[in-house]
């Protein structure tokens, strides 16, 4: 039997592509090293979401461990690959460059490798990020025209070595991979270290929460099932080597979304107010023709109302 491998399936995006692609009826091998960056019991939540699919099976490991990556290339025909594992996260990166370096760069290192040498992965959507663009201005970003060589976080600096690693493997092998860069993805099941779950928790649960810089920063969030689509297609389509913008292309400033989040939770914010943060970037805004071109990508989930799926969704499972 053939199978997808979806990396890094116990996390948020992961866990939603995997689950998508076993309703469509594939057989889905995960892998995923359930790290503590964020409780593993949330983890745990997504993978029985999981499990309860017969055509689904998880191997618990480490990608930055080849000896790993090749033991599951040798059990399982893996025909497409969709890689989302990685360390996440600006912040973190800088306290800790080396476990970015680690899981980003030499797990992604050790996939190519293991894809190219099996001679049997069809394509290869690699999970880049929209942080990859640091503080460009010229938005939107354009895959093309945007420079993407100035990252200003270890974690974005990661996420551009794997587009070009992804670039040689297809230059000398063949590999179809398509690179994505997610924009701000938020939703059911997220991640609890970013701003949109940190600030619905806090609206219902009375917490102070920090805001850094003005709140006049811009972010372009994107909706779980618009991500979920885009990055479907993009594997269903072996295209020799793309990059993607998986963005919602329109732009809210931290100002604007916290109204929006104090609106649908009916409380006010108790927000604590800091200096912006290293590594952060003032905007992000995606420009998505090429992926609207080739892959028929349409987002079309406003911030507002994809708040309050996510709202709905923190209240059904009380967080
Ligand atoms: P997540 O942290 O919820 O999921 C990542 C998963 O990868 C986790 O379950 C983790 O345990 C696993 N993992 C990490 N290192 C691993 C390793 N060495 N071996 C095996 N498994 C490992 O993050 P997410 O938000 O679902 O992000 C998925 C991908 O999308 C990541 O590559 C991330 O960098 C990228 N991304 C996400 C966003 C976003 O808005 N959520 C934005 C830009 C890029």
């Amino acid at each position: 039997m053939d199978y997808t491998l979806i990396t890094g399936a116990a996390g948020f995006i992961g866990s939603h592509v995997a689950k998508k692609l076993l309703e469509q009826g594939h057989a889905v091998v995960a892998i995923d090293n359930l790290n503590d960056y964020y409780p593993v019991k949330n983890k745990r939540r997504n993978l029985l979401a999981l499990q309860s699919f017969a055509n689904f099976q998880l191997i618990e490991g480490d990608l930055a461990e080849q000896s790993c990556v090749d033991k599951l290339f040798s059990d399982f025909s893996i025909k497409y690959i969709g890689h989302l594992a990685a360390r996440a996260g600006v912040r973190p990166s800088i306290a800790d460059p080396r476990l970015y370096e680690r899981a980003n760069i030499q797990g992604t290192l050790n996939l190519l490798d293991a894809a190219r040498r099996s001679n049997k992965v069809a394509n290869f959507i690699l999970t880049s990020s929209s942080s990859v663009y640091g503080n460009s201005t010229q938005v939107p970003f354009n895959e093309q025209d945007a420079a993407t060589d100035r990252p200003i976080s270890p974690y974005a600096a990661t996420k551009k070595a794997t587009e070009l690693l992804g670039y040689t493997f297809h230059h000398l092998y063949g590999l179809n991979i398509n690179v994505v860069r997610p924009f701000t993805v938020y939703g059911p099941c997220g991640r609890p270290d970013m701003a949109p779950w940190l600030f619905l928790e806090s609206a219902l649960k009375g917490k102070p929460i920090n805001k850094f810089g003005d709140g006049s920063s811009r972010r372009d969030y994107t909706y779980i099932d618009d991500f979920v689509s885009g990055f479907i297609s993009a594997l269903e389509r072996p295209l020799g080597y793309q990059i993607f913008n998986l963005g919602n292309s329109q732009t809210v400033s931290l100002n604007e979304a916290i109204d929006i989040i104090e609106r649908i939770a009916g409380k006010k914010l108790a927000i604590v107010q800091l200096e912006a943060q290293p590594g952060d970037v003032n905007i992000t805004y995606a420009d998505v023709s090429n992926a609207r071109t080739k892959l028929g990508y349409n987002p079309n989930t406003s911030f507002e109302e994809g708040m309050k799926k996510f709202h709905q969704w923190f209240i059904e499972n009380e967080i």
